[in-house]
């Protein structure tokens, strides 16, 4: 059995320990002491980090009653040792921990909440609630738990028999627990049977701010951060904030409402820009089709364009086609690529497919498609109109022959 020094009080630092075994294991060494300050994984919170004098200690686990640290070299089996721990990580999880203690029992003082789940990870937490909880209780949560804070109540930490533990009130009672039970309480906040390192006094625990909360199997999920991890979120939101004040010159408080206005404009704005898009294909397939002679009751269009997207490139063939009986092939010009299109109206047997494979050797390009539609890139744009003049020629040939 490993005594676990960190059991009464988390602020123990160091202790002496004796070696009992050191086993080589695939990436290191497993560590046993006959005693240890260093939390293993457990209860849901993260295990420390630390040093077996100078041997890092990179996580600990707890194995029946021994604990196994897994060390990155070997240490001399019955060698007297000094244990200590990585105190930021420590303090770090000590405060995610007991904020969820403060936080779990101030759920179920105000609402009658059930805590039914607890995950701790590197950079946050969660909490799973049984009932949900709006976004006005979720605020009152928070500010309740920070008023538990203030008011700095100090841990009590007891271990009871079988017989005391059927006796005393708990917040949450784990049925069928054995030997001697550690009893955790924060007075008048939280109690509860818990393994984890706890906070000396619920001060210490800093600050809670509660990130974010959504319904969850039928309850709720809670992500929350403690200590510097809130102070150091408060400071990214902040500075979010004033990017997005600066960027609009408006007040923090008017933010919401700046960029709320800036989306409905540029709503307004891209229902106009359709509007007008869609006039201008109209006018320029009128103006194709009205420049272009019919050859065997077909027209050939082909035409070079600048900048038009490949939505309004296709929209432009489609109206051609529906127009008037014809072939299509439409290029857009746009930086240093070209893009193309080609479309037959109902009833042109000549495949789309087979023209794009002649447009795709003319412009050392890619593409391809159905018999109906075609489409296709090349970054070949020097000499694009020469170019579209060879295949206006061919398609010319084709259906004249036709
Ligand atoms: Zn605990």
């Amino acid at each position: 059995m490993t005594e676990k020094v960190y059991y009464f009080d988390s602020h123990i630092e160091e202790c002496e320990a004796v070696v009992l075994s050191c086993e080589k294991t695939k990436n290191g060494y497993d560590v046993v002491l006959d005693r240890t300050i260093i939390f293993p994984e457990g209860g849901g919170q993260l295990s420390d980090t630390g040093y077996i004098d100078d041997v890092r200690v990179l996580y600990a686990r707890e194995d029946g009653d021994i604990i196994v640290h897994e060390c990155e070299s070997e240490i001399e089996k019955g060698k007297k040792v000094r244990v200590r721990f990585d105190k930021g990580r420590r303090l770090d999880m000590t405060q995610q921990h007991s904020g969820e203690h403060i936080l779990s029992g101030t759920a179920n003082r105000l609402f009658q909440a059930t805590n039914v789940g607890f995950h701790m990870a590197e950079d946050y937490s969660t909490i799973d609630l049984d009932i949900f909880l709006d976004e006005d209780k979720i605020k009152q949560l928070e500010i309740e738990a920070n008023r538990a804070v203030y008011k700095n109540i100090p841990v009590d930490i007891r271990i009871v028999d079988e017989a005391e533990y059927e006796t005393i009130e708990l917040r949450k009672k784990t049925k069928g627990l054995k030997g001697e039970i550690r009893v955790v309480r924060y007075e008048g906040v939280d109690s509860c049977t818990c393994c984890g390192t706890h906070c000396m006094s619920t001060g210490e625990v800093g600050t809670i701010k509660i990130t974010s909360s959504i319904k969850y199997k039928g309850g709720t999920r809670i992500w929350f951060l403690c200590g510097e991890r809130a102070i150091r979120h408060y400071i990214e939101t902040q500075k979010i904030v004033d990017t997005i004040a600066r960027r609009f010159s408006v007040k923090h408080e008017d933010v919401v409402s700046a960029v709320v206005r800036q989306g409905d404009e540029l709503n307004d704005c891209k229902a106009q820009l359709k509007r007008k898009s869609t006039e201008l294909i109209n006018y320029r397939t009128a103006e194709l089709l009205s420049s272009c002679e019919a050859i065997n009751g077909k027209k050939c269009i082909v035409s070079v364009e600048k900048d038009m997207g490949m939505a309004d490139l296709k929209q432009l063939a489609e109206k051609i086609c529906s127009s008037e009986k014809s072939v299509a092939v439409i290029f857009s010009v746009s930086g240093d690529s070209v893009f193309y299109q080609l479309m037959r109206s109902e009833g042109v047997k000549l495949s789309m497919r087979e023209l794009c494979n002649v447009v795709n050797v003319t412009l050392s390009g890619k593409g391809g498609g159905r018999d109906e539609y075609a489409q296709g890139s090349s970054k070949n744009i020097a000499g694009i109109e020469d170019s579209a003049l060879q295949i206006l020629n061919y398609l010319r040939n084709v259906i004249k022959n036709a």
